[in-house]
């Protein structure tokens, strides 16, 4: 496991070193380098006669960003705005929330995108899933590099991967050939603190961004500030299943189901460095193939023994 020192959120000093890596190009000009948008700070790439010059948009970063909480969630306000000191940042997101939709997509109704102005930028809500979301949203707008999806109203650890509808939006831009990071952050009696979180939301951008091998990374953020940053594997862990019976006001029967593991966490994954207070870091794969079956099941169960005839 990679240990990483915690950092903090010196957005006005990363800002004259971040665009030149994540662009590959420039020289940044501090004066240009607190402007209000992505769009503003472009021009100063390539400026070393500190004249601004046309935006490049073939150098210029732009990130997608989805959610399954909702448009109109505190979590993706928080992540669009952490991400305009990176990049050029459109929203596109489900308009009501999505959670546990998994990779849903709507494959038998066409879908909205609808304007909807935000404090921070260029947003659009779609009435369909976070899969939905960045399909329309990267087919909407040329030359995405990367897709965020959260910061989720809730972690997703472990099994939680199954039902995540956020790591599904960092999940169908993957499938679409565009890099994809999922987000997230467990939710305690109250709402998560996201102006807490920025600086390590910005931390953790920073470092992955310039990371273009890693096509697939979900993570969590503790909810209080992180000892530091752990690459994790998921935990695979049984749940306990529970459903409980109840009734609706109208004396109908309904059920809650629940999902809580039911085994102690393993080391190494993402629910241990969460449980120790540590930013958890997944890299993912589509391939979701277990090679040691796959190799057992051809050399213990020959195909010859099936007969079709
Ligand atoms: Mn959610």
């Amino acid at each position: 496991m990679h240990r990483m020192a915690g950092g903090t959120y010196h957005c006005q000093q990363c800002l004259a070193t971040r665009l030149p890596v994540i662009s590959g190009a420039g020289i940044v000009n501090e004066r240009y380098a607190h402007g209000n948008s992505a769009r503003e700070r472009a021009i100063i790439l390539g400026d070393a006669a500190n004249e601004p010059q046309p935006l490049q948009r073939d150098k210029l970063m732009r990130i997608l960003i989805t959610n399954d909480d909702g448009v109109y969630s505190p979590g993706i306000a928080a992540l669009a705005e952490v991400a305009t000191h990176f990049a050029e940042v459109r929203v596109v997101a489900p308009h009501v929330e999505m959670s546990s939709a998994a990779h849903a997509i709507s494959a038998s109704t066409p879908l909205s995108y609808t304007r909807t102005p935000m404090p921070f930028g260029e947003a659009y809500r779609v009435n369909g899933t976070p899969a939905d979301c960045v399909s329309v949203g990267i087919n909407r707008w040329d030359h995405v590099d990367v897709v965020l999806s959260g910061i989720n109203l809730g972690s997703n650890l472990g099994n939680a991967m199954w039902h995540s509808g956020t790591l599904a939006g960092a999940r169908q831009a993957a499938l679409l050939g565009v890099r994809g990071i999922s987000l997230s952050t467990p939710t305690m009696e109250v709402e998560p603190d996201f102006a807490a979180l920025k600086p390590w939301v910005a931390t953790v951008l920073e470092f992955l961004l310039p990371a273009s091998e890693l096509k697939l990374v979900n993570v969590n953020l503790p909810p209080r500030a992180p000892k530091g940053v752990l690459w994790t594997r998921q935990s695979v862990r049984h749940y306990d299943g529970t459903v409980v019976p109840t009734k609706d006001p109208f004396g109908r029967p309904r059920f809650w189901i629940s999902v809580v593991p039911i085994e102690e966490v393993e080391e190494g994954t993402d629910r241990w460095a969460m449980d120790r207070g540590y930013v958890s870091m997944t890299p993912l794969r589509l391939d979701l193939t277990d090679d040691e079956q796959l190799a057992m099941a051809q050399s213990k169960h020959p195909l010859e023994k099936i007969l079709f005839t």
